[in-house]
């Protein structure tokens, strides 16, 4: 066949499709557009290389085809006929080459890469021959094709197969998180080959090359299905927000109406249209942009925040080992100082002078301090650390008060102050509690009410209150001013003019004593009416708690 003795000497006019355009269009438009975008954002990606040669290959066997439905020169006809018949099995290829690099990660091998080219190196050659197209119909305007076209369609078929198979092995090879990609991978592509491959086909068989138009729509929801990898996925390495795939896609639809449209007031209505969707689009892409950015900037924050929390809880568990470690080792020696002061205070090794009595009780007395201090710092790693230990019993509360009045009243009449327990009128429950530490708690309340009094004098009550029992210290002693009373059970919180009556004190025995008292499911709080005028501190434990053994 000679294409310069027919180019021109036919021209033929046939009616054109109705969804020509329409089907034209928005397909190779959308082809082109994704594939230079996905390109661009990755020129070095290898899978992007490859759909982006699919995708341009692609739209111009769709201009071609455009211009075999409306260019009237059989011989222009017939040279983009034979173009799309090399273009076909490419396409194909191109896309079997797509899916296997972008699921495997790798390339093909040199091997399998040659077996290609042999398979489509014919193509090249055979394309302007004879055996392509035959002759021109000028009566229906069609190239009559020659055996060639059966090598073309056994390609595409070929091609797709192997697709079809290899997508279907990768998806039940790969692992879970995968699978959803490839997934949505498969399902785009099979559906876009299947419509592509087969509306050619049955064109072909049929003659009728309508049907070839519908095939082409499989582009589009190719499309969409790699927009949706990408925004879902980051996909080829490309960040894309929803809202710009989707402006751009509605952009596109609005655009391509203007393939059908004939009337010129809805050609403008439809500009006008496609103008403010442009416009509304581009707010719309700015300010979920500024909301990515801001909630990006928020979760570098939060990252930030939780690793240097991490960063502080683990110093302050080696803070709280390290005083627990140390607390430790200094409560055997305190302890062998008291029993030995103890021993030379009793006269065990020998009489003692008065002189060096007193200073050995001043010794005696600061070694109780340190003990004390000792025994708050061990209390508070332990707390801290979940590992205070509470043996739960019910036990008569009053009893355990009143045990009390023996060990402070020396210090009371020491210091010529009152020391008053009042006997409650009525019968107290006994109460689910840790002797022990209830016994610390109420015996760190009243000596410091001794501590922190001058005049006057500390009374000590218990009272039943609806399902619970309270203690009660109060003094007649310095007060605590309003604003202090939020802060006293805090950690190392001492009041301001404390340290004036009492310098040794560390401000532990409050915060230790609540979290004794919270164990028990209680409560304790002070109130004082201010400065000088005394203060209550009352421990609240229920008479019926559920207690965490
Ligand atoms: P410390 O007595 O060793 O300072 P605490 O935790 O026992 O530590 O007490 C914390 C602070 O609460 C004290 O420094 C003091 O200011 C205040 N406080 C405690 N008991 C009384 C009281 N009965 N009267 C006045 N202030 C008190």
């Amino acid at each position: 066949m000679d294409l310069n003795l027919i180019t021109n000497i036919a021209e033929c006019h046939i009616e054109a499709p109705h969804i020509l355009l329409y089907s034209h269009y928005p397909a190779a438009i959308v082809a082109l557009l994704l594939g230079i975008f996905v390109y661009i954002k990755n020129t070095k990606y290898l899978p992007a290389k490859i759909l982006l040669f699919s995708f341009v290959s692609f739209s111009l066997w769709v201009v071609f085809d455009l211009i075999t439905w409306i260019n009237p020169h059989s011989g222009i006809i017939m040279f983009t006929w034979s173009i799309m018949n090399i273009l076909e099995p490419l396409i194909f290829f191109s896309l079997l080459y797509f899916a296997y690099v972008y699921i495997s990660k790798d390339d093909m091998s040199l091997k399998t890469k040659l077996f290609f080219i042999l398979l489509l190196a014919p193509l090249f050659f055979l394309a302007p021959l004879d055996v392509n197209l035959v002759k021109f119909n000028i009566v229906s305007c069609e190239s009559i094709q020659g055996d060639f076209i059966n090598y073309v369609y056994f390609l595409d078929l070929f091609f797709s197969s192997l697709v079809i198979t290899y997508l279907l092995i990768s998806y039940r090879k790969t692992d879970k998180e995968s699978r959803k990609q490839v997934f949505y991978l498969s399902f785009g592509l099979i559906l876009f080959l299947l419509a592509f491959s087969w509306s050619n086909i049955f064109g072909n068989i049929t003659t009728n090359w309508e049907i070839t138009q519908y095939g082409l729509f499989g582009m589009p929801v190719f499309i969409a299905f790699l927009a949706y990898l990408i925004v879902k996925f980051q996909a080829f390495n490309v960040k894309l927000l929803g809202a710009q795939a989707l402006v751009v896609a509605l952009v596109i639809l609005i655009g391509s109406q203007f393939a059908f449209i004939n009337n010129p007031t809805n050609k403008i209505l439809n500009g006008i249209t496609l103008a403010l969707s442009v416009v509304f689009g581009w707010f719309l892409i700015r300010s979920v942009k500024n909301e990515v950015r801001r909630k990006e900037e928020l979760q570098l924050m939060s990252d930030k925040l939780a690793r240097a929390n991490d960063q502080l809880r683990k110093l302050d568990n080696a803070k709280s080992e390290f005083i627990s470690i140390a607390s430790h080792q200094l409560r055997t020696p305190l302890t062998a100082i008291k029993g030995f002061i103890s021993l030379l205070l009793e006269g065990s090794y020998g009489a003692v002078e008065t002189k060096i009595r007193d200073v050995l009780n001043k010794i005696y007395l600061s070694n109780e301090r340190l003990i004390q201090l000792v025994e708050d710092l061990l209390n508070i790693s332990r707390i801290e650390s979940g590992r205070m230990e509470y043996k739960f019993v019910l036990g008569d509360i009053v009893k355990l008060v009143n045990d009390l009045q023996d060990t402070f009243m020396i210090t009371a009449k020491n210091r010529g102050l009152s020391l008053t327990f009042a006997v409650p009128k009525e019968e107290i429950p006994p109460v689910e509690m840790d002797q022990a530490k209830i016994r610390e708690v109420a015996s760190n309340l009243i000596d410091n009410s001794l501590k922190y009094t001058q005049k006057g004098g500390v009374t000590v009550s218990v009272t039943q209150n609806g399902g619970a029992v309270r203690v009660i210290v109060s003094d007649t002693g310095i007060g605590i001013p309003k604003e202090n009373l939020p802060y006293l059970f805090s950690k190392f919180s001492r009041g301001k003019d404390t340290s004036r009556l009492h310098a040794e004190g560390t401000g532990l025995g409050l915060y230790v004593g609540k979290n004794l008292v919270e164990m028990h499911h209680g409560k304790v709080w002070a109130e004082s009416d201010g400065p000088n005028r005394g203060s209550r501190f009352i421990v609240e434990l229920p008479l019926r708690q559920p207690v965490d053994k």
